[in-house]
């Protein structure tokens, strides 16, 4: 019996044959100990002999990438990544109207095959074959699906300088489905008591709150990325993908997340699907069976890219450097992808745009923006834009300079002629003055000034209002951290942030001054929220379950956000600004007929102005609304301006 099974297990271990289900069903008893019951697998075993023979090949057998796609799309080719044992010197036939497969390709690996299709304009959703076939027999055969477009998705709005972004990370938001913690064949087991474990939040627990995402006034959200990562540890935070067309499924399904933008959507709040091109996790199936030596950066041992971003744009940088940088890994678990191979290139934009199409999206966050060869990237950004002309893009271009953060922005001005295509990039400049400028001694280049010197650089951007502005994020110390736990000069900042250029965005928590430092680990930043999981005592999602100090900046927050959404000089307004002095920061922002405007006073002393000097901003109007307290104030010669707040005045005629 021993030996039976011995064989039985090795054939089924192949990968390529998908065995009868007799044999399979044998296979599932010896895993599960069936044969501890003799009788009982006796009869299987004997009814089911009679049919060993005649296995067949199915769907599992072969993997297609992408694996549909759509009628009607602009870009008339599409590149099949195919997977199967020993497929190399097969011969691929795809007999379907309005599709030619003009030429197959075999790469390094005989486990794949590359073929090239024609779409015709013409072609219609349906399915069919694609068969692999050895001497005109059918070898492998894949089930493929040509979809149907929804309704004006080539037409969909990205997310614009209206919006405002709540980042929020999926496994530490909300865990609505405690039963999908742990997941068969998943590595990593649930242990909320690790501060880099997993910790069961999902994509039902982001659905379950979607309310109150909409009730705090962001408009749009932003999960740190649901792929698969099947690694042994740290894989709660996403970066680390092993399967770039799936859901991790200790977060849901594909369909769930679908479901999870369509829901949105239905409250009239977008979402951006974060996307990694640098790298992918160590456990991805294709590295564990490269197509070719090229797809990855290879070194005879661990090599860590030295994170010099600026060597990209130094005119003077030495390949040594650029080198390091680019094809470096960024972590001993994480691959980095060689997007000069063409392949590659193809299979990553491919698979961004079946994803924007799969889950009608509403923008991409390109994570590691200056890590992937800036070409390719170009290339994606150009195709995205091909299919979806409305879209948006953000990428992480975490520089300390205006300078090398414009270079990144779509139509930058550059002496290179480098275009990236990628309209929004991340304000870390600001970013640095405002983790500053609120609370540190004020001074001729300290202080309010902080603010004005980096706004004052943005003759550098070609468009400094799709610039995305945070106090923090995933990766950053919390707000509340950099500031010494200073409520008011979170108002202040929040203020200045919701009312300044560019497309703020907020991370999940900060509202309820949750506190975290990245230097203790970077669980100390991303915290579970409080009531997201079943059992916690204090449920953050309700003013009850929130603190006085949290309700207040909750409150502040809420105010500000809900009155920006319908303001024209907020959301599309000029900003003009006047140097700071003594500590006092005042500026307008003016669409038309509509103008606020903004005076920062930080001082621990209500400040009396000389308006005078703001004439140009005031000229025509005589009275301001009060946006957060609602009192209507007459614009004098002299106002007086509380210590440690920002006014925000709606100004009236
Ligand atoms: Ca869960």
């Amino acid at each position: 019996m021993w030996l039976v099974f011995c064989i039985f297990d090795h054939l089924l271990n192949c990968r390529h044959i998908n065995f009868h289900p007799y044999l399979q069903l044998f296979y599932n008893m010896q895993h599960n100990n069936l044969f501890k019951h003799p009788l009982l697998a006796a009869v299987i075993l004997f009814l089911g002999f009679w049919s060993i023979p005649s296995f067949s090949f199915a769907q599992d057998d072969l993997r297609v990438e992408p694996p549909s796609w759509w009628a009607g799309m602009k870009h008339n080719k599409l590149q099949l990544l195919v997977h199967g044992k020993d497929i190399t010197a097969m011969k691929a036939v795809i007999k379907y109207p309005g599709i030619t497969l003009e030429s197959q390709e075999s790469v390094e690996n005989p486990n794949y095959l590359f073929l090239n299709l024609l779409l015709d304009q013409k072609l219609k959703p349906g399915s069919f074959d694609i068969t692999l076939t050895v001497n005109g027999k059918k070898t492998y055969s894949y089930r493929y699906e040509i979809k149907q477009r929804d309704a004006g998705s080539a037409s969909r709005q990205g997310f614009t300088p209206a919006d405002v972004v709540y980042l929020l990370m999926p496994d530490r938001f909300a865990n609505g489905d405690p039963a999908n913690d742990s997941m068969p064949g998943m590595l990593e087991k649930p242990d909320r008591s690790k501060p880099l474990g997993r910790h069961g939040g999902d994509i039902a627990g982001i659905r379950k709150h979607l309310d109150y995402i909409k009730e705090l006034g962001v408009t749009t959200i932003w999960p740190n990325p649901l792929l698969e990562n099947n690694n042994k540890a740290a894989s709660y935070h996403g970066y680390a993908i092993t399967d770039f067309y799936r859901v991790d499924p200790r977060f849901g399904t594909n369909a769930d997340y679908r479901a999870l933008v369509d829901e949105a959507h239905g409250k009239d709040l977008k979402v951006i699907m974060d996307m990694v091109f640098n790298h992918c996790g160590l456990n991805h199936w294709f590295i564990n069976d490269l197509p070719m030596k090229s797809w990855i950066h290879q070194f005879p041992e661990y090599t860590r890219s030295n994170f010099r971003a600026e060597s990209i744009t130094d005119i003077y940088a030495a390949e040594t450097d650029r080198n390091l940088m680019l094809q470096g890994w960024f972590d001993t678990n994480m691959p980095d992808l060689d997007q000069r191979n063409p392949y590659l290139r193809e299979y990553l934009i491919q698979n961004s745009i079946w994803w924007v199409e799969f889950a009608a999206l509403d923008g991409i966050r390109l994570d590691t923006q200056p890590y992937p060869y800036k070409e390719m990237m170009a290339e994606w950004s150009k195709r995205i834009f091909m299919e979806y002309p409305n879209f948006n893009l953000v990428g992480e271009a975490w520089m300390q300079r205006e300078s090398m953060t414009a270079y990144y922005q779509k139509d930058a001005i550059v002496g290179d002629g480098y275009n990236s295509g990628v309209p929004s990039v991340t304000d870390f400049p600001l970013y640095n003055a405002m983790t500053r400028a609120f609370t540190e001694n004020e001074s001729w280049d300290e202080g309010m000034a902080r603010l004005y010197y980096v706004l004052s650089q943005d003759f550098l951007y070609a468009n400094p209002n799709y610039l995305l502005t945070f106090l923090d994020n995933h990766d950053l110390n919390r707000y509340y951290n950099s500031i010494g736990r200073d409520l008011q000069a979170l108002k202040m900042a929040t203020a200045f942030l919701l009312t300044t250029r560019g497309t703020p965005q907020i991370y999940y928590g900060t509202e309820l001054l949750m506190d975290g430092n990245s230097g203790v680990s970077h669980g100390d930043i991303r915290k579970d929220f409080p009531g997201g999981w079943p059992g916690d005592t204090l449920n953050a999602f309700t003013p009850q379950g929130r603190n006085a100090g949290q309700n207040e900046a909750f409150d502040y927050m809420q105010k500000l956000l809900n009155w920006r959404k319908n303001n024209a000089a907020l959301t599309h307004g000029k900003l003009k600004h006047f140097v700071p002095a003594d500590g006092v920061y005042v500026y307008f922002r003016t669409a038309g007929e509509q103008s606020v405007m903004v005076v920062i006073n930080r001082n621990t002393k209500d400040k009396v102005l000389n308006m005078s000097r703001f004439a140009e901003g005031t000229a025509g109007y005589t009275a301001g609304l009060d946006v957060v307290n609602g009192n209507s104030v007459v614009l004098g010669a002299e106002m007086n301006f509380p210590a440690r707040t920002a006014t925000v005045y709606e100004l009236k005629k």
